[in-house]
Parts: C-alpha cells; structure tokens; sequence
C-alpha cells in the first residue's frame, strides 16, 4: 500500500481507442500524437502499445529522443519542427521529420549541411492564425524546398480551430482554405486532430494526428456528445486515510470554506494540487467511493482533500476515484474551469504510475 496517489494506465483501453481512430478513417494512416509525455500517460509504454502506428508525432527533438533511444524505426513528426539550428545534427541522426511553419526555417535548411536530407512538412495557417504560412506563401515556400538539398519529401499539414464544435461552419472554411494553399501541390496531407478523426471525414487526408482521443477523452466541446466509443485510459486513484465525525456548523480546512449544515462524516483523501487534482475543482466536484459519488468539500489542499461521506459506506483505506473509470475526467474537468488535456499532463511527478 502507498500513501500516495497512483495513476492507474489501461493499456487495452488505449489500444481500442486507437483501433477506434483506425477504423474511423479506414484509408489514412496514423500518425499518433504523444507529445508532453504521451498526454501525460508515460511516452515510452504508450508508444510499444501502439507500436504499429505509421508514425508519431511529439514537440521537439527531445522527445523525439527517448523513442529512437527505446528502437522505435518509425517516422517521428516534430510538430514545431526546430527551434534553432543548434538541433539540426540531432535531427538528422535520429531521422526526425520537420513541421515548417515560418520563413527562418526554410532559411536555415537552405543554409545547413546535414548527413542526410529531411523529410519536411509545410504548415497551412488555414484560419487558426498560430502557427503556420500564410495561403498565398505556400506555393513559393515549396518551390524553395523543393530547390533545397537538405530536403526529402514534402507534405502539407495544418491544425483545425474548432473541429470540437460540430455545428460551427469554421472546419468548412479552413478545408476550404487549405485546399485552395496547396492544390495541384504533390505530397501528402494531414489535417484531422481528434475531432477531426471523429467528425469531420472531409479532413482525414493521408494522415490522421489523433492525440486526446487515443487517452479515452472526448474531443467534443459540447455536452451533447453522443460520446463516442472511447474508453478512459487514465484513473487517477487515492485513498481515504481519516474519517472525521463532524458537528454540525464545523467548517473545514483552509479558511473554513465549507460549514457543515448538519452532523456528519467527512473523509480525509490523500491527493491534493501537489498530484495534480486541480484546486479549483473544491466545492463542485465529485469523487467515486465504493461506487457512489461523493462530493468534494471546501477547498482541496496541496496534499489532501475532504469528501462528503453522507450516505457512503466508507473505511479507512478505501480507494477513492479521482478521474478516470467511472467519473469522466472531461466532468472534473469543466467543473475546475479547465480541459482534460491540462488535467492530464499535470499530473506531478510524486504520483506513482502502474501500467495495466
Ligand atoms: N496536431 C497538432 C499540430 C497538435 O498540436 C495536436 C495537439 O494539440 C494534435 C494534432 C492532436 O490534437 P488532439 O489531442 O485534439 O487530437
């Protein structure tokens, strides 16, 4: 037993989320999307699980790093491409593919000598305006690359606003956008984050660059959800340590921000914003405890928080569901004021992970 919190990782269920983004767009192929630590999860055992994806797509050099190092063969896609050119050496021996999205990169590549050219693709700002060459450049910037020796293969790519929102007319308009920047342009193409896996057939393209989805978590804005198929890959686990009989009118931890309305038990949890459960989530989110809701109490602390134990068989060392199977991580999420993506990749280095 531990005092501390874990984070139980379902490899099956990540492995059925991935055949699910498969199946969804049956003739595209997957470039999986584990960056920042595979979403949180752990790179290393999310990538053997999914080790048949055609490639991967991470940040940086960095974390391109630990997969070659661990005998992954496949592409891996460095979403911002390089930073500087102090990365290039690393890039060409580890065979990193580069996502271009501003002139100082063409530039460099122009400039730099490497051992072998690069594959290379050419971000679109089709409308999200962050990263990526405006429309009207594409043309000219591939025409460089194409003249350029460091440079192998060319492809295009851009990254949809609001795919999550399926009634907002903008996923139309930036397909349109992107069409229009590379027609009769040779190379492959990829658009379709999650969302766009999901939801938007027009975007597969050749590649899909599912990330959120593949961890069990919808995509989708909206509560409407006819939620998709996915099953949650990450339950964030503690245990209740202490049950305090409290009077009515007691208040509770700091700044005594919940008054109890009447006698009763409350249980102390051991995982607090040092493991990552967000603060703002006191007062309004629930926890799972012997299959029944319970809801959190005051203000969540760095180490611990209260749970209203009304109603609930409960002892001393029972695990208590934070987020994962059971309680939807996307609900603790809303009801903190953030998103799942930022639950997930928060979760502190004290929690300890077990792989199932
Ligand atoms: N493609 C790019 C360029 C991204 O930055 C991301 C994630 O932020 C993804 C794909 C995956 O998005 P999602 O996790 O929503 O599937």
């Amino acid at each position: 037993m531990s005092r501390n919190t874990q984070a139980i990782v379902d490899l099956g269920a990540l492995r059925h989320n991935f055949e699910l983004a498969r199946r969804s767009a049956p003739g595209s192929r997957v470039m999986a999307v584990i960056k920042a630590n595979a979403y949180g999860h752990g790179v290393l055992p999310v990538a053997q699980t999914l080790s048949d994806a055609e490639a991967f797509a991470v940040t940086s050099v960095e974390e391109a790093l630990p997969l070659r190092e661990a005998g992954f063969a496949q592409p891996i896609v460095l979403l911002q491409g390089m930073y500087d050119d102090s990365e290039l050496s690393l890039i060409g021996r580890l065979g990193c593919e580069l996502v271009l999205h501003s002139l100082w990169q063409v530039e460099l590549l122009e400039r730099a000598s490497l051992s072998r050219p690069v594959a290379v693709w050419l971000k679109v700002d089709s409308g999200m305006h962050r990263l990526g060459f405006d429309p009207a450049l594409v043309r000219p910037m591939y025409e460089r690359l194409r003249a350029c020796n460091t440079v192998d293969r060319i492809g295009f790519l851009t990254h949809l606003a609001a795919a999550d929102d399926r009634d907002s007319d903008y996923t139309e308009f930036q397909l349109r956008e992107f069409e229009r920047a590379c027609a009769g342009l040779p190379g492959e193409r990829s658009i379709a984050n999650s969302a766009g896996v999901l939801a938007w057939p027009r975007a597969h393209g050749d590649w899909l660059r599912p990330g959120v989805m593949l961890y069990g978590v919808s995509p989708f804005a909206d509560g409407r959800d006819e939620r998709p198929d996915l099953r949650p890959v990450m339950t964030l686990q503690s245990r209740l340590v202490a049950i305090n009989a409290c009077r009515r009118g007691d208040r509770l931890g700091y700044a005594g921000a919940y008054t109890c309305p009447e006698n009763m038990a409350v249980g102390i949890v051991t995982a607090g914003y040092a493991d990552g459960y967000p603060r703002h989530a006191g007062a309004k989110a629930s926890v799972l405890l012997n299959g029944r809701r319970c809801p959190v109490l005051g203000r969540v602390s760095m180490d611990m928080l209260c749970v209203d134990l009304r109603g609930v068989e409960a002892r001393i060392h029972d695990p208590v569901t934070l987020w994962g199977e059971g309680l939807p991580i996307e609900e603790v999420a809303e009801l903190s004021g953030t998103i799942a993506y930022e639950l997930l990749t928060k979760v502190t280095g004290r929690v300890r992970f077990e792989y199932r």
